[in-house]
């Protein structure tokens, strides 16, 4: 059963109409990079309690819990998200979940993150706190987003890039509108075609990549199908190690 423990909103944003930015202080257990925690919301007059998974921003270092979060038109915990103030209590989860961090994954020459909108989340919160990614010699973050407006994380992208330098490489495309240096189009379509590769020069193979894929569940579901299919790779398990590590947002 899960232990909810109150949690103190210290900041809310509402970065576009749809986007939205939710900075908690609370008492939670220590959690891994690239985890989520569950997010609760009561209301005692009604009855009526909502929860939904969100995965940390912030690296496990940090005392702020921060999380990007996608609203929902009509969404039920959306809806409520909106609606919250600044020094509002909510509720949190005292533990955090999850296997989508790079604990699980063995140490390979590259490590490619994969992601659509918020589920960027999880990959700056690894990548800010640095630890595992030692495991790999190079880190490929490709980003997908529909408009250039979605990008809220862009800077905070490119000073990572910064200390990272030569062993990140930022790919960020954007499927609803052409913008000038950024690639034009569905993830899919940049690996199906093999732009991805060819343009950074480097191989993905089933010996030198791991995989990482993170949100859209049809984004996730289609690279899934197409590294198989082109690639050879195999689904990550504890029990029977493999190159892809998944996380669905929905
Ligand atoms: C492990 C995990 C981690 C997650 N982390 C995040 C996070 O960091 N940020 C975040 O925004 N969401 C995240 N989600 C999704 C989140 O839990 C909720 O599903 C989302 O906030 C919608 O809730 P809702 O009640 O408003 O919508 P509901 O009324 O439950 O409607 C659900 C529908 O909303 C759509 N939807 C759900 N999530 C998204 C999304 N992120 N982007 C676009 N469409 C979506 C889908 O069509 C889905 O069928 C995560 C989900 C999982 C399982």
């Amino acid at each position: 059963m899960t232990l909810w423990v109150k949690a103190q909103i210290t900041q809310i944003q509402l970065w576009k109409k749809n986007l939205l930015y939710i900075s908690l202080k609370a008492s939670i257990d220590k959690f891994i990079a690239g985890q989520f925690s569950k997010i609760r919301i009561e209301n005692p007059y009604t009855n009526t309690k909502i929860q939904r998974a969100y995965s940390f921003v912030n690296p496990p270092t940090s005392n702020k819990i921060e999380f990007f979060i996608t609203l929902i038109k009509k969404g039920q915990m959306s809806q409520k998200l909106l609606q919250l103030k600044k020094k509002q209590n909510i509720l949190i989860s005292k533990k955090s979940y999850g296997f989508f961090t790079l604990k699980e994954i063995l140490p390979s020459k590259i490590l490619w993150m994969f992601s659509t909108g918020t589920a960027i989340g999880p990959y700056l919160s690894i990548l800010q706190e640095k630890k595992d990614t030692k495991k790999f010699e190079k880190i490929i973050l490709v980003h997908s987003v529909r408009y250039f407006s979605d990008l809220k994380y862009l800077h905070f992208i490119q000073n990572i890039k910064k200390i990272y330098q030569k062993k990140l490489i930022v790919i960020i495309t954007i499927s609803r509108e052409r913008k000038k240096n950024f690639y034009y189009g569905r993830i899919q379509k940049l690996l199906l075609n093999n732009t991805l590769e060819k343009n950074i020069s480097i191989n993905m193979n089933k010996e030198n990549s791991n995989i990482m894929l993170c949100g859209n569940p049809n984004m996730v579901e289609d690279l899934f199908k197409i590294l198989v299919k082109k690639k050879n790779m195999t689904k990550n398990l504890r029990k029977k190690p493999g190159n892809i590590t998944r996380e669905n947002y929905w």
